[in-house]
């Protein structure tokens, strides 16, 4: 598949119809309205049988997610995926990067199918792989590169975790980032000299990490906005930092404030607030407990019927866990609706679609990952997956 370099447009802002590229569906895309929708889908997916794999992110849509043959976050969804060897098309609902992991992590004779094309992801996004390029010479001309060990979250581009590949660097989950930036740190600059850290692309993540597992303080961060010459930072201010943060993050996460936090505890006895650490530093320094989707999701099943939650994460999976746990008080931690509307993109339309397609021998929407970006991309997930202890789901 050819991607377009097309710049991020922000929502609200005028409008771009290049942006929506990878809408048009080639066929019939059903209404949304069509009643037999569900059975549409049923009957494909029993006529592909083993031959199609199904993978459902957590922040999927109920009509989207009941079709699944596994739930997960995106490294546990590429890593399913990896494991069933057998099925000629992995139909991943998801976004675009996690068909890419799926697909470096898969075979080549498996081909992975995002059922909208739209369906991309806004952090992942605001690291573009020539904005990264020139950020890296402005190191060099800076005289840090070679002592900046290249970090990026799993929610990238393929681009950008080659990048890292070829860079020295890793890539990491929201479970192992801590692990991950130790790791950095032990490797060694020119001359034994210490490491630094240019975490890509969320922001969030990386200052949670540095700053409440590893013990850096916030003037050990800078942020490179890529918008900005040599990323609004001088070179004193590039030599002077331990961390280079990325100037990303989740436009669902980066939602939640502190302010609302404060809001609910008064209204809420005894209220446990949950976060993922792709939120504020502000909302993380507020909260009870921080932790990959896979961790909010078991501390839910741990506790104890009768007490109370409040969940920063994205609403599809906050909805699913207080209907799942009717006997705990469960409630969203913001005012607002707030789902990933590019996770959204995957519909019921979309998915019979695809898989209708499918079944007529016509594979459509296939993600594919370059050769050459390929390797170097898993040169940072194998150095991930050598990374000692702990879980890598994020
Ligand atoms: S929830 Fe955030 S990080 Fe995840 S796909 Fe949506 S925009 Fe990207």
């Amino acid at each position: 598949m050819t991607t377009v370099d097309l710049p991020l447009l922000p929502l609200g802002r005028g409008t771009d119809p290049l942006s929506e590229r990878g809408v048009e569906c080639p066929g019939d895309l059903p209404p949304a309205s069509d009643p037999d929708l569900v059975a549409r889908a049923l009957a494909a997916k029993e006529a592909l049988g083993d031959r199609v794999f199904v993978l459902g992110h957590h922040y999927q849509r109920d009509e989207v997610i009941q079709f699944a043959d596994v739930t997960g976050d995106s490294f546990k969804l590429a890593r399913d995926a990896a494991a069933r060897p057998e099925a000629e098309f992995i139909v991943f609902c998801g976004v675009h990067f996690m068909a890419e992991s799926a697909d470096i992590l898969t075979g080549p004779h498996q081909q992975v199918v995002l059922p909208d094309l739209a369906a991309g992801c806004s952090m992942a996004d605001m690291a573009r792989i020539a904005q990264v390029e020139a950020a890296w010479e402005a190191m060099a001309a800076a005289g840090v590169q070679d002592q900046v060990v290249p970090v990026t979250y799993m929610n990238s581009s393929a681009d950008i975790k080659a990048f890292c590949g070829r860079n020295g660097g890793v890539v990491c989950t929201s479970s192992n980032a801590e692990v991950a930036l130790e790791w950095a740190f032990e490797q060694k600059g020119p001359d034994n000299a210490d490491t630094k850290v240019l975490f890509l692309p969320d922001q969030h993540l990386g200052r949670n990490t540095a700053v409440l597992k590893l013990g850096y303080s916030l003037d050990d961060c800078v942020v490179w906005n890529p918008h900005k010459p040599n990323g609004g930072l001088t070179p004193e201010e590039l030599r002077a930092a331990k961390v280079i943060l990325w100037k990303g993050h989740c436009s669902v996460h980066g939602r939640f404030s502190p302010d609302v936090i404060d809001e609910l505890r008064a209204k809420i006895p005894d209220l446990n607030v949950l976060v993922h650490p792709e939120c504020q530093h502000e909302v993380v320094l507020k909260a009870d407990l921080v932790g990959s989707t896979e961790f909010i999701i078991k501390t839910i099943e741990a506790a104890p019927a009768g007490s109370s939650w409040a969940i920063g994460t994205e609403l599809n999976l906050v909805q699913r866990l207080a209907t799942a746990h009717p006997d705990k008080n469960i409630v969203f931690l913001d005012r607002n609706v707030c789902y990933c509307s590019t996770m959204n993109r995957i519909d019921l339309p979309h998915f019979v679609w695809a898989m209708e397609n499918l079944v007529a021998g016509n594979v459509v929407n296939v993600i594919e990952v370059d050769p050459k970006t390929e390797q170097e991309a898993l040169v940072a997930l194998q150095r991930m997956l050598d990374l000692p202890g702990k879980s890598h789901r994020d």
